[in-house]
């Protein structure tokens, strides 16, 4: 469940293989329920399609935006959608009547990576999402990271210019994420408008009458408008320094990234990676794109099913497999 899209998949566990799954854009929900619903649906359709009776799951997992209160499997103050806290665990624990498990999305992420991608040969894992927002799963010595509420790598929040005066969707100051996801890269367009001296630009003029977005922005730099450039080149500092202080803090050996800005866009990733060792102390991991592509959370929440990791285990139980 991400701020964009809700995708929802149908595996098999043996081996874990997607059979079947459903995206739909992230609806702009109406009440707090209107999340756990959208996935309830999707899930209902997907088994009738796939002619699965319900009696047959063993369990589902739901890698959602954060952050989490893991306990309850609600999501609380997430800060990129309509309503900051809503439900996803007891709904849908209610309706499914099978074990269910919440976790962060890009927890979710690492552990697709750790079991069966890039990750799979190493014990210290970095999985990265560049989005609607930015977050991180990380295993260090073999342990999947959750934290007292399941928000231990909240690393969009991270504070990488504490002078920008741009505040993110949290309400917090300086955020990487305030300054270099999908949702609020407008915000340093506007910014960097506002002390812009060279002249007109094609996406100068653009962004005067209407908000620009990331794949706009990029194109524009593809095409060498200067003003873009300019936007662009701040964006490579920013998340080279936040991806930079997440290798400095974790120590990964692989570092492994994902989200639609990733996926899409592998020359301004190849330029973000180039400038990473400008901030590094540590020696530097390997970079590697996800090989799950858009469906990375999907296999990840279906590993967490299949081999639950045992921290999880002890605040949302066990399936039977
Ligand atoms: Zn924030």
């Amino acid at each position: 469940m991400g701020a964009s899209k809700t995708r929802v998949g149908l595996f098999t566990i043996d081996p874990v293989k997607l059979i079947n799954k459903k995206v739909v854009n992230t609806p702009e929900p109406k009440e707090p329920e209107d999340i756990a619903n959208t996935i309830l649906k999707l899930a209902k359709e997907l088994l009738k399609e796939s002619r699965v009776s319900l009696n047959d799951v063993v369990g589902a997992c739901i890698g959602t935006i954060g952050p989490l209160d893991i306990r309850s499997g609600d999501v609380v103050n997430t800060p990129n959608l309509g309503f900051k806290s809503f439900k996803l665990r007891e709904p849908l624990k209610k309706a499914l009547g099978v074990p269910v498990y919440v976790v962060n999305d890009a927890v979710a992420g690492v552990y697709a990576e750790y079991m069966a991608g890039h990750g799979s040969a190493y014990d210290n894992v970095v999985y990265l999402t560049l989005s609607s927002g930015i977050g991180a799963g990380v295993v260090v010595d073999g342990n999947l990271l959750l934290g007292k509420d399941g928000n231990a790598h909240e690393v969009g929040h991270v504070v990488v210019d504490y002078s920008s005066g741009i505040r993110c969707g949290c309400g917090g100051l300086g955020h990487w994420e305030a300054l270099a996801s999908g949702s609020n890269v407008w915000k340093l367009v506007v910014k960097l408008s506002s002390a812009w001296s060279l002249g007109e630009t094609p996406l100068l003029s653009l962004s005067r009458v209407r908000t620009v977005g990331m794949s706009e922005l990029l194109e524009y730099w593809r095409k060498g408008d200067p003003f873009a450039s300019h936007v662009v080149q701040e964006l490579i500092k920013v998340n080279a320094a936040g991806i930079a202080s997440v290798i400095n803090v974790y120590d990964p050996e692989v570092f492994i990234l994902g989200g639609s800005i990733a996926l899409n866009n592998p020359d301004f990733i190849f330029e973000i990676v180039d400038e990473v060792r400008e901030y590094l102390v540590n020696r530097p991991p390997e970079f590697a794109i996800t090989s799950f592509k858009d469906d990375v959370v999907l296999y990840g929440a279906a590993w967490i099913i299949v081999k639950t990791p045992k921290q999880l285990l002890k605040i949302q139980g066990s399936v039977n497999l």
